[in-house]
């Protein structure tokens, strides 16, 4: 009996720890196959993959995502399936080549319907778009809805997201400096840190159509060209195919595009 009452007992705190450890993760209410069908609808970069790539080297790192990272809409924000497929997918596709990188300073998404300012109002005036947060933001990044799906909607070499995941990428190595430590080989970070400075002069002397907002320092120059590369590689390997050559060797080393095509 008493054998019986410990079991018992002992069963009652196992399920005890497993639901409170349970609730302090996010729960996530969508099924693979609901990803897989969005994904197969609205991400041009999953369409494109050959069969092979889809399942190990995308999708799987999509519900991953989603199952790990808190969404949380505020104020006339609601996020629904699509918008978690497009962040999740938006932090795929620039570590695509980088099968066994995560993303570890990342814990939570907060979403407003619109853009906004530096104290969180929201008003389609305002300028901010997204932002990767600092001190008690720390691991959380925050989004304009508005912002993330136009992204995706338009083709002009804009994405609010992948911008901000490549900060991510940026600040992991400790300093959001236009250098991504973990990707860049070695030998390429003086050249790479030339060649940013000598087009962002270029940039203010306005002899480029690259997005001014890139010569605002070498971490937004890194993070705007990210988004013409993903987004719009083309206008870059033919208008600046020096900087879509270093971009290349950043986000897909040859190592891995050999092997991807
Ligand atoms: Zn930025």
């Amino acid at each position: 009996m008493a054998i019986f009452f410990f079991l018992l007992l002992f069963a009652g705190i196992a399920y005890f720890l497993y639901t409170s450890q349970k609730s302090t993760k996010k729960a996530s209410s969508h099924t693979e196959t609901e990803i897989e069908q969005v994904l197969n609808s609205s991400i041009d970069f999953y369409q494109a993959l050959p069969v092979s790539e889809k399942k190990e080297n995308f999708k799987n790192r999509v519900v991953h995502f989603i199952q790990h990272v808190r969404f949380t809409s505020v104020g006339k924000a609601k996020h629904t399936l699509l918008d978690e497929v497009l962040i999740a997918s938006s932090a795929v596709i620039p570590l695509f080549h980088f099968p066994n990188w995560e993303y570890r300073n990342i814990h939570e998404v907060i979403l407003y319907d619109d853009h906004f300012d530096h104290q969180y109002n929201v008003d389609n005036d305002h300028h901010i778009m997204g932002m990767v947060g600092e001190g008690a933001l720390n691991n959380t990044m925050v989004l304009s809805l508005r912002a993330l799906r136009e992204g995706f909607e338009k083709t002009e070499g804009t994405n609010t997201a992948i911008h901000e995941f490549v900060h991510l990428i940026d600040k992991a190595d400790g300093v959001i400096d236009g250098v991504p430590e973990y990707l860049i080989p070695k030998k390429m970070i003086e050249p790479w840190l030339r060649h940013i400075r000598a087009t962002m002069q270029d940039i203010m002397q306005h002899e480029t159509q690259l997005n001014p907002y890139a010569a605002t320092n070498e971490a937004e120059f890194l993070a705007v060209m990210a988004e013409y590369f993903f987004e719009k590689p083309t206008l870059l390997s033919r208008n600046h195919p020096e900087l879509y050559t270093m971009l290349q060797k950043i986000f897909s080393p040859p190592s891995t595009t050999e092997k991807n095509g």
